[in-house]
């Protein structure tokens, strides 16, 4: 099994921001730790190239990123100050997404230790996200592998608005979010399937709408690969998030997703996405969680 990593990319961030830029290390040291996943199971992905970032983003959208041209709101609606760094991590996270699809395809299921930027849109960027790799990575396989159907599944407790909106009147993408109607964005975009939550929503309502929801992504989607957005921020101690599900909860969602796909053999790239826990530890905990039942449904492949 390969997972894909990028936390040696760190962006350098004011004190006491709230992006959480050391959960990432600390995940993969948490796996190593409980000895169910050695060194050699981790990689460092290639950087996506401008050709994959510009099958889903606009030419001068990337040139000005990569160039530190956005203007002082452009970086503001991003959250993140510019920098060589932040342009090489967000090259490197999308292209650990698109690793773990590559893996996927032969393997069952991999995993991107960061990623799930959903709020980059095609022109530009919000929320803590550049570069939108779900997006990337769909149009990648499409190119290269010729995929005709591609699910993007997003359980992060945030609208996956920017990739709503980059597939919008596209059928060769189907994207399902499943979200907090009051948390951010509060202009939601429209997926193919939206679930808008209630806030205070816990575990067994959550898991009723979600299983609907994944039946109908499944049924009219049929898709050939899933790209997971396995977010930690629904847990009830977010600081983000509106949602009040249990660390037991987000282990059945996983467990009700993961198994899904692998009955239906449909292999799945997963992506970690928000976790800001008020003790980082247990997004830390949730993001494991999550790998740990992946390697469960889909065995060590
Ligand atoms: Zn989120």
């Amino acid at each position: 099994m390969t997972l894909f990593y990028s936390d040696v990319f760190v962006l350098p961030l004011p004190a006491h921001h709230r992006f959480p830029m050391g959960k990432y290390l600390r995940l993969r040291e948490r796996l190593l730790a409980s000895g169910e996943f050695v060194d050699n199971d981790f990689r460092v992905p290639e950087a996506a190239s401008d050709a994959e970032i510009t099958r889903a983003h606009c030419p001068q959208y990337l040139r000005r990123v990569a160039t530190g041209e956005l203007d002082g709101a452009e970086i503001r609606a991003i959250g993140f100050p510019w920098s060589e760094r932040m342009v090489e991590r967000s090259r490197r996270s999308s292209g650990a997404t698109l690793a773990a699809a590559r893996e996927a395809l032969t393997r069952g299921w991999s995993a991107n230790l960061a990623g799930g930027t959903h709020h980059a849109f095609r022109d530009r960027g919000e929320g803590f996200c550049v570069f939108n790799d779900a997006a990337i990575t769909a149009r990648a396989m499409q190119s290269e592998a010729g995929l005709k159907r591609v699910s993007v599944i997003d359980c992060d407790v945030h609208q996956g608005n920017g990739t709503a909106s980059i597939f919008a009147g596209d059928d060769s993408v189907f994207t399902f979010s499943i979200h907090g109607a009051r948390n951010f964005p509060f202009a939601k975009e429209t997926s193919d399937l939206d679930i808008e939550l209630d806030d205070g929503t816990g575990d067994d309502e959550y898991l009723w709408h979600l299983e609907r929801g994944l039946d109908e992504t499944l049924e009219r989607s049929r898709p050939q690969l899933a790209i997971y957005l396995a977010g930690a921020d629904p847990y009830e101690d977010d600081r983000l998030g509106r949602l009040k599900l249990t660390k037991r909860g987000l282990a059945r969602r996983d467990r009700m997703v993961l198994g899904a796909l692998a009955a239906r053999r449909v292999p799945v790239a997963i992506a970690m996405a928000g976790g800001y826990a008020r003790d980082i530890e247990d997004s830390i905990e949730i993001h494991a969680n999550t790998l740990q039942i992946a390697r469960e449904v889909w065995g060590d492949s």
